[in-house]
């Protein structure tokens, strides 16, 4: 199995050394011609998405993601990730991929709480996960259809639309690679 994992800034690397442990192979998307590669799942890792969405434009790669992940390519997106695939962010006019039928709110856990170890997390299909948030975002509302597949105190932190899985924390950091594998299984 190849996976492309998004890798033009962010935490793609953390990604790639889970998937490797897992067996599958992976290629990087760094311009618009890598996405000419074959491969059968991707990760939009976590970052800051304001510089990812500014890089995608300025690559010319957000069309062929966005067609990519319409037509079905099995994707996991985190925390920055989230949010370039969310159809709406709130308080804000941009969209980056837009695929994800849902509002994500960044920033949203104010100063103090904007980074912290979450360890009664539990994930829907995987079982207790705890969780490593990082200035995350969150998913105020979600479209039906989209599936809620974990929260934090009545907040939305994992969703599933189709063959897209979004998250807010970072299940590459915490040497657990269950997530990972949840998302291989569905390929
Ligand atoms: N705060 C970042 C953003 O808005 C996301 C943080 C992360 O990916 N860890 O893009």
């Amino acid at each position: 199995m190849r996976i492309a994992v998004l890798a033009v800034q962010g935490a793609f690397e953390e990604h790639e050394k889970v998937l490797w442990k897992l067996g599958a192979k992976t290629v990087q998307l760094r311009k618009a011609e890598d996405l000419k590669e074959k491969f059968d799942g991707l990760i939009l890792p976590g970052g800051e998405s304001t510089v990812q969405g500014k890089l995608l434009r300025e690559l010319s790669m957000l069309p062929a993601l966005r067609e990519k992940i319409t037509n079905g390519l099995p994707t996991l997106a985190t925390c920055a990730g989230l949010i370039l695939l969310a159809k709406h962010i709130a308080d804000e006019n941009t969209v980056h991929i837009g695929t994800l039928p849902v509002t994500v709110k960044r920033n949203a856990y104010g100063r103090q709480l904007g980074s912290f170890h979450y360890a009664n997390g539990y994930f829907q299909g995987v079982g207790a996960f705890p969780m490593e948030f990082i200035r995350a975002p969150y998913v105020e509302s979600i479209s039906d259809g989209v599936e809620t597949l974990a929260a934090v105190e009545g907040r939305i932190v994992g969703v599933q639309y189709k063959s897209q899985i979004a998250v807010a924390f970072h299940p590459e950091l915490g040497g657990d690679s269950r997530i990972h594998e949840y998302f291989l299984r569905q390929i």
